[in-house]
């Protein structure tokens, strides 16, 4: 099968076609070409016999817009991609003053099995290469005629559980000739795989880290998150204290809001108190409040608007201050736990 050349660094790139016997520089319009998205018959500085030679051996392969949904509301933009093998994943552009963020995702389905997301419905696929990783923001972008100037994995998937993929399409995203997203504009979100966080610790990366806490109880988390019963809470937030120790950066702990499972007060003071066991008073970190959105096979329900209040005022109290996170793209489906592998609409 020809790979995707998407997959190249800049020297790969300059490998490949010193290899075909063309000059050096050759790579560097090839790697450029590549990074618009431009499959190789379209290469036009390059000889038609060029292009089918490496036509033979590799391609383009950006995923497929097989639907775009554009919310009348904010303006965000969600995409059904098919990748070349016909598997569908979805991300979603989000609009901010400051710039263009999208929400891409890192495998076909999810293996996690969190108790309230739809993406882990049918179980894992496959996981993403970072080709395909790379190709959502380039096909995005040049759908929508903008540069994207941030990304956050917290579409479908487990970046961590895709963990060498997911590092070299930090590394690729990252590539100055390429996309030049710096690392401080890519958050990864994880539901707590507590060794690959320990590992990513010492990858030296300027990345943020998103974890998925949801509580901070950890039999109650254990029911909405089978993870738990593989990596504890306390073996999670030790991970992330040590990883803020090594890599000086500001952790962000999701917390979904999921109605008379995990939006108690106790629930607030449990979440307070394990925090400043770990992190002290200082609070190195950022706690996101997101209201479930619901997910018609999973019955779970989003609290009410006061219960979301009151969670966030009792934590500040507490001294842990929160935001609630705004929801996008409400009447397309293309909020947080929503996105999954088909067209349907929940
Ligand atoms: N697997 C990674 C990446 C997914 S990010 C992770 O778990 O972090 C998607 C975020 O949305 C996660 O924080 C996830 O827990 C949250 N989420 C999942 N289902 C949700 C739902 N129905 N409502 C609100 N948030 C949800």
């Amino acid at each position: 099968m020809a790979f995707d050349i998407l997959n190249f660094s800049p020297s790969d790139a300059e490998a490949f076609m010193t290899e075909l016997g063309e000059p050096a520089y050759r790579g560097k319009q090839l790697y450029e070409w590549a990074q618009k998205g431009v499959p190789v018959k379209d290469m036009t500085t390059f000889s038609k016999s060029l292009r089918e030679r490496i036509a033979e051996r590799g391609d383009v392969f950006l995923p497929q817009a097989r639907r775009k949904l554009v919310s009348a509301v904010d303006g965000t933009v969600k995409y059904l991609f098919e990748l070349r093998d016909g598997q569908l994943i979805e991300s979603v552009v989000m609009k901010y003053e400051h710039g263009s963020t999208i929400c891409i995702s890192s495998q076909a389905g999810c293996r996690m099995g969190c108790r309230f997301c739809a993406s882990t419905l049918g179980g894992l696929i496959r996981n993403l290469e970072p080709s395909e990783m790379l190709g959502q923001i380039i096909a995005a972008q040049n759908d929508l005629g903008i540069r994207i100037s941030n990304v956050v994995m917290m579409g479908i998937g487990e970046p961590l559980d895709n963990y060498d993929n997911t590092l070299r399409f930090i590394m690729l995203a990252n590539e100055k000739d390429g996309l030049n997203i710096g690392q401080r504009h890519i958050s990864v979100s994880t539901c707590g795989l507590a060794d690959r966080i320990r590992r990513l610790a010492d990858e030296n990366l300027q990345i943020t880290l998103s974890i998925s806490l949801h509580s901070a109880d950890n039999e109650a988390r254990k029911k909405i998150m089978p993870i738990t019963n593989r990596y504890s809470v306390d073996e999670l937030l030790a991970a992330c204290r040590d990883y803020f120790k090594k890599t000086g950066r500001r952790i962000s702990f999701e917390y979904t809001l999921i109605g008379g499972e995990n939006d108690s007060e106790a629930h607030a003071q449990a979440l307070a108190s394990k925090l400043h066991d770990y992190f002290g008073k200082n609070m190195p970190f950022h706690v996101n409040l997101i209201p479930l959105n619901e997910v018609k096979e999973r019955g779970f329900h989003r609290g009410s608007r006061e219960s979301v209040d009151a969670f966030k005022k009792l934590l500040g109290r507490l001294g842990v201050n929160a935001t609630v996170r705004r929801r996008l793209g409400p009447d397309i489906n293309a909020s947080c736990g929503q996105l999954r592998l088909n067209e349907t609409v929940n």
